[in-house]
């Protein structure tokens, strides 16, 4: 596909019962009385992924990589990048900075007992990064993380930095160290960034609309950064009676998206972030 670079898939791995949307109907507390349905979706997209030799990175929330550390090493034996989603799912600007240092180093702390290595990335849930949450940049570098996604360079209700580069860059910290931010991929239409290859987007846009903001974005010289989770390949997962507006966001799609993603991966290449950002 001419100058189609190789870009990068990216799943943030929690379970159906622990998004942002559900909080009012099941408290952290409650998480280990609900079935977990994240292993079988995992190795879902293992299957996915290696049939159309691709890899990807794995965001995968501390709390699930306890329960199942299995679902883990085979992730990474499989030869995809292990990175983190935080410990117990709460957007940033919930967290002081000093809980949210508690939590990545957790997570972290756990991920890289499990996986063995080291955990360069980070994703925070929600993609709560946002202009008052900027600090939590400095604690990342400083817990040793090289990279960031959580920055979404898009106006919304729950997250957003819509005056952010849209373009995976070093960014140099107050307190004189530097990280990596790789925001998911948006595209430029009448002077606004829509989002435009992830999540319910993805879901809900039409294929052609996700191919063509990865060839604008490649045509830029910078990789496209797409990003799903387990739960949105899992159309059987329990149903909850959520108000409209999230109803529509949460369940939209799900039906369609495991046929649509082995699509778009026969479209072009796909790696590893971490590899994406040469580190
Ligand atoms: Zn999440």
């Amino acid at each position: 596909m001419n100058n189609q670079l190789t870009n990068a898939i990216t799943f943030d791995v929690e379970d159906y019962f622990q998004v942002e949307a559900l909080r009012p109907f099941i408290e952290f507390d409650d998480w280990p009385r609900h079935e977990l349905r994240v292993e079988q979706n995992v190795f879902k997209l293992l299957e996915i992924l290696g049939s159309n030799h691709a890899h990807a990175t794995f965001f995968v929330l501390g709390w699930v990589a306890e329960r199942v550390p299995g679902m883990v090493r085979e992730i990474q034996r499989h030869g995809h990048e292990i990175a983190c989603h935080g410990y117990m799912h709460r957007m940033i600007y919930e967290q002081t900075p000093e809980g949210f240092r508690q939590d990545v180093r957790r997570a972290k702390t756990a991920l890289e007992d499990i996986a063995g290595n080291r955990i360069l990335g980070y994703r925070a849930p929600t993609f709560s990064i946002t202009r008052k949450t900027l600090w939590a940049l400095d604690i990342l570098a400083e817990e040793g993380f090289k990279y960031d996604s959580s920055i979404f360079p898009i106006r919304h209700d729950r997250y957003g930095f819509p005056e952010w580069s849209p373009y995976s860059e070093s960014v140099k910290l107050p307190n004189g160290s530097s990280i990596i931010e790789a925001p998911p991929l948006t595209m430029r239409v009448f002077g606004m960034n829509l989002p435009a290859a992830g999540g319910g987007y993805f879901r809900l846009a039409p294929l052609w609309f996700s191919s063509l903001a990865i060839r604008r974005m490649n045509a830029r010289g910078y990789p496209a950064i797409i990003y799903l989770h387990p739960w949105e390949i899992d159309p059987g997962q329990p149903r909850f009676p959520l108000p409209p507006g999230s109803r529509f966001r949460h369940y939209v799609g799900l039906a369609s998206t495991e046929t649509k993603l082995r699509r778009l991966l026969r479209l072009g290449s796909y790696t590893r972030l971490r590899d994406i950002l040469s580190l």
